[in-house]
């Protein structure tokens, strides 16, 4: 089976001089990887990934001397990344691994492809492709690719068992790409290999299982991932709380614009518990950012289809805006996955709500102590209750009253 790309991607004028660059005076070059896979699956290629047999400071030479810059980014594992006009790509020199120890791969450089394409994970992203878009398939992937399989190069056991990462990978890979059933052979080996993913490093676990979340509908893969245990090993807190939430997610980001959002897809199926959310955050090392969204959300409050207008202005106005609009997607989508009658005005409810939560801009209060003081009040126990007071009513009003009517208040 020979197959030729034709793509804007591979006609661009960065991406066909790094490669003819690297690829001459004896020495390959082809796109590997995602790139490939994605294009012969017909979705958006992100980044471009190059192999070669250069090594890496010949890469680094050559790009150089073709007037691009290279970065030495891994050069330990032979990749370089060669940035052509502001666009990065990383280039890697063919390797095979070895001393394989569940996390790291010491390796060796080499000139062929096969042992290049063996040392990859799955066989549709070991597909390479050449500057005029001829296809390299020494796996099997492009089959795969045809039947949406995702398949571990070799023996799935021993793969993972070179890393456990591989574990998360194919669960990833399934969920954006996978259809059916995942591959037998596949899934039998997560199950048993799943304890070596407390090796990894927490960084490595939450990357990957955000990318998985991140997925358009990863629902399928969770549902695996549960019934294989390695949801349970990675994330412990989604036993009791189950992943239902997750599809009519899914389906509502899709049919309301949102932006498929990993962090939400994990709200959906862990308990809004501060404490427990915290630890989770703290266990997987989760960015700042990330973090604080989550442990805000565990512990705002909940508002549904009953919260009134006013309520719901209260609760944004001393409490966090992104944990509300967090909440409120969550029960609209949960909500619409019901489908019933009564359903569509509790909905349309919390549609309305979730509009005033996007659109609220915090508002200064008019008055300030400072004011009350020049209106004769004595700083004492009184004047902040006398402040709040007057918050209170600032809030009540829809932030319609102003400095004047508030002091009258007084
Ligand atoms: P995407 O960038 O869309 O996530 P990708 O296929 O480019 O997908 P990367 O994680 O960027 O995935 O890795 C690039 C390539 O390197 C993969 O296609 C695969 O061939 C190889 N690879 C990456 N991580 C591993 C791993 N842990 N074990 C074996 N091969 C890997
Ligand atoms: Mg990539």
């Amino acid at each position: 089976m020979t197959q030729r790309i034709e793509a804007a991607w591979l006609a661009d004028p960065r991406l066909r001089s790094i490669l003819k660059a690297l690829g001459t005076d004896g020495e390959e070059a082809r796109v590997v990887g995602g790139a490939v896979r994605n294009h012969l699956l017909g979705r958006p290629i992100t980044d471009v990934d190059i192999a070669t047999t250069a090594e890496p400071q010949a890469v680094i030479a050559r790009a150089q001397a073709a007037g691009f810059k290279a970065v030495p980014t891994g050069i330990a594992h032979g990749t370089v990344t060669v940035v052509a006009d502001e666009r990065p790509f990383e280039v890697t020199t063919l390797r095979r691994d070895h001393e394989t120890d569940g996390r790291h791969a010491k390796v060796i450089f080499g000139r062929d492809w096969k042992a290049d394409a063996e040392r990859r994970d799955f066989t549709v992203n070991a597909l390479y492709c050449d500057a005029e878009g001829e296809i390299l398939d020494l796996v099997g992937g492009l089959a795969d690719i045809e039947t949406r399989t995702l398949r571990f190069i070799g023996d799935a056991a021993a793969r993972i068992e070179e890393d456990y990462l591989r574990i998360l990978r194919f669960y990833r890979f399934f969920a954006w790409y996978g259809d059916g059933r995942p591959d037998a052979e596949g899934l039998r080996a997560t199950v048993r290999l799943k304890d070596g993913l407390s090796r990894l490093s927490a960084e490595r676990v939450w990357a990957e299982l955000r990318k998985l979340l991140a997925a358009p509908d990863p629902s399928r893969a969770l549902l695996w991932m549960r019934q294989s245990g390695v949801l349970t090993q990675v994330l412990p807190e989604s036993e009791k709380w189950g992943i239902d939430a997750i599809h009519p997610l899914a389906r509502a980001e899709a049919e309301l614009g949102w932006p498929a959002d990993p962090l939400l897809r994990l709200m959906a199926i862990v308990p809004p518990d501060g404490a427990r959310m915290g630890a989770l955050a703290k266990r997987l090392r989760f960015s700042n950012v990330d973090r604080d969204r989550l442990t805000a959300w565990a512990l705002s409050e909940a508002p549904n289809a009953e919260t009134t207008d006013a309520a719901l202005r209260r609760l944004l106005y001393y409490g966090d805006r992104q944990a509300l609009i967090d909440r409120l997607r969550l029960a609209l989508a949960a909500e619409r996955g019901r489908g019933t009658v009564e359903g569509s005005a509790a909905s349309a409810r919390l549609f309305t709500l979730l509009a005033h939560a996007e659109r609220f801009e915090k508002p200064e209060l008019p008055v300030s102590g400072e004011d009350l003081v020049r209106a004769g009040l004595q700083p004492g126990p009184d004047f902040g209750a006398a402040l709040r007071r007057l918050e209170t009513a600032y809030v009540d009003s829809g932030f319609a009253l102003d400095r004047d009517a508030l002091l009258e208040k007084l």
